[in-house]
């Protein structure tokens, strides 16, 4: 009798290991392959960004090795080889090392790319984004080689811009922050709350340069110089891009499967193609307000847990929950929940001295976002009951 088809999982983040441990709890006999053109170690994504002020270097964030993993999940697991080529109606997958590899399932965890602005300048190209634990493990090593607190330019003063600006100075580094946006946090974030992140950052060594952008980066005697849209100049020895990710479709959209910002996913994560499944990062997935990407956590565990119970035998959906974004920022813990893209309406405030809770109220009463500082679990689900009540009143029945 020939041996079972195996399910194949592309990609080694938390999206594919996630689907793989979810997988393997159900069933421990169907062949399991993982095939990642990272390394494939096993590490947490959201430590790239407090490490420093957790006392870890990038070695220490690594949890367990590729050798490890396979161990672990009973996995043939295939690091440093890319998937080239999926070949939806064969039911195979091409590889970079030459390899034809038929799939029982195929679970697309590919993740996401760093956007790249279009910059000028000679020095343009050592421009870093920190996507991965090895650009990690390279930014520390050039904080490293400086031996003295590094000047770090951050592009971007979004979620990851901010996060890295404060684990950078509890590193001992200064930080200059450039965004186009009038305040930090300002796509996700109440104003209240993004005046009190920079007031928590006052006494400490972050500049903000806002309402501009980095036009160049130019080689000069003493490392590198930013050169900004607004005339002004900051002198830097490493250049950090936190602007945003795209989700990576160019594979999925090669081998025909639907995309649009995302690889579209139906409410089981299954992508247009019979047998195809995609989640994390790269996934676009289908909600009551319409396709959504959500390049977090907590939606790739949900998402992990049905595809894993589906591979497993048990068709499962998806049920992603709102849920607040905690940001990682230790001078001042902020989470939140900001309302869906396009939503009109005004933040209220409440200021009780110790904490600041901001509500987002559309035009018909209804909150539909809110973000507080200094939160705990017990207020934080508070506030998302409320969210979900508002949100029940809203579509009645
Ligand atoms: C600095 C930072 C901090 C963050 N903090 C938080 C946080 O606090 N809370 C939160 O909820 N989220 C946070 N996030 C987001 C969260 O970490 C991501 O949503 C999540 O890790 C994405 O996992 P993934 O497996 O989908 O993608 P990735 O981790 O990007 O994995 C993609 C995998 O696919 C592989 N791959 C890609 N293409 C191919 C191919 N063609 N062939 C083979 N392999 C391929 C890659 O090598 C990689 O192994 C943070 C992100 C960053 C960058």
């Amino acid at each position: 009798m020939a041996a079972p088809l195996p399910v194949i999982i592309v990609g080694a983040g938390m999206a594919a290991y996630g689907v793989a441990r979810e997988f393997r709890k159900l069933d421990k006999t169907t062949p399991l392959t993982i095939v990642s053109s990272d390394q494939a170690g096993s590490y947490s994504k959201p430590m790239l960004s407090n490490a420093m002020a957790m006392g870890k270097n990038a070695a220490q964030l690594m949890m367990q090795s590729a050798d490890q993993m396979a161990v672990t999940l009973d996995a043939t697991i295939l690091g440093g080889v890319a998937v080239t080529v999926v070949d939806a109606a064969a039911r195979t997958i091409g590889t970079s090392d030459g390899r034809t590899l038929a799939y029982r399932d195929l679970v697309l965890a590919l993740g996401a790319t760093p956007i790249r602005l279009p910059i000028d300048g000679d020095a343009a190209g050592e421009v870093l984004s920190v996507n991965h634990l090895d650009d990690y493990a390279g930014l520390r090593a050039r904080l490293d080689a400086l031996g003295r607190p590094a000047r770090v330019v951050i592009l971007g003063a979004g979620l990851i811009g901010c996060e890295f600006a404060d684990d950078l100075v509890a590193g001992g580094h200064q930080v200059s922050l450039v965004d186009p946006n009038p305040r930090p946090l300002a796509a996700l974030a109440a104003p209240g709350l993004s005046a009190a992140l920079v007031d928590a950052w006052a006494q400490l060594p972050i500049t903000l340069n806002m309402n501009t952008t980095a036009t160049a980066v130019q080689r000069a005697q003493n490392g590198l110089r930013v050169s900004l849209a607004d005339g002004g100049v900051v002198e830097a020895d490493i250049v950090l891009s936190a602007v945003g990710l795209r989700p990576s479709i160019a594979l999925a959209q090669s081998a025909g499967l639907a995309t649009r910002r995302g690889i579209v996913v139906d409410e089981f994560g299954r992508t247009s193609a019979a047998n195809i499944y995609a989640l994390g990062d790269c996934a676009e997935y289908s909600t009551a307000n319409g396709g959504v990407v959500m390049p977090y956590i907590a939606p790739l565990l949900l998402a992990a847990r049905a595809i894993g119970a589906t591979l497993a035998g048990t068709t499962t959906p998806i049920v992603l929950r709102n849920d607040a974004v905690v940001v990682k920022t230790a001078s001042l813990k902020l989470a939140l929940a900001p309302p869906p893209a396009g939503s009109k309406g005004d933040w209220a405030h409440v200021d009780d001295g110790e904490r600041i809770i901001a509500r987002f109220v559309d035009h018909d009463g209804i909150v539909r976002g809110f973000g507080l500082s200094l939160h705990t679990p017990a207020l934080r689900t508070a506030l998302m009951a409320e969210l979900d009540k508002a949100h029940q009143q809203a579509v009645p029945g």
